[in-house]
């Protein structure tokens, strides 16, 4: 309990250090708190936050770690896409699993971008501003569409699980 005190004092302290409204940071710590992307928006503000975790691992002596780096757009305007993906989603909002089209690749350009990565070795959460525009490729591209399609209000919804067939082989 002590310690969670102390944490969030740390944090209060970093978002004050950053310069950045309470409010837009809020998608960064669910993202850290809770895992995966998150988005927010208010009257006047949009923030959206996307998850890449990237492993490194030594062969040699079979050990590794798993960092995290959480990028937080503020007011994220998307300025162009490449492909689409057929993939089976779920929204922390529904209760089932959708088939959806994504884009394979983002781009990106924000008011406002702070990288966060957290390194569990050192355990320690770095956060930096950054200039965009950012590419987001994969998983993150996805993430970021689907969090996009939140903060418009516009939410598709596709086919699901159990419109899909068996075949046994
Ligand atoms: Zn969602």
């Amino acid at each position: 309990m002590k310690k969670q005190l102390s944490f969030n004092l740390k944090e209060k302290s970093a978002i004050r250090q950053l310069n950045i409204q309470a409010d837009a940071f809020l998608p960064v710590l669910f993202s850290l708190k809770f895992g995966g992307d998150w988005s927010f928006k208010t009257r006047d503000l949009e923030a959206l936050a996307v998850k890449e975790k990237i492993t490194r691992y030594n062969e040699d002596i079979k050990e590794g770690y798993t960092m995290e780096r959480v990028t937080l757009l503020v007011n994220p305007q998307l300025i162009g896409t490449e492909g689409r993906v057929l993939r089976l989603e779920k929204c922390g909002n529904k209760k089932e699993r959708e088939l959806v089209e994504r884009p394979y690749q983002v781009e990106l350009q924000a008011e406002d971008i702070i990288l966060a990565e957290l390194d569990p070795k050192s355990m320690e959460i770095v956060l930096r501003r950054i200039d965009g525009p950012l590419f987001f490729e994969g998983s993150a591209a996805y993430g970021v569409s689907h969090e996009m399609e939140h903060l418009e209000g516009q939410e598709r919804s596709g086919k699901y699980l159990w419109e899909f067939d068996y075949r046994v082989e």
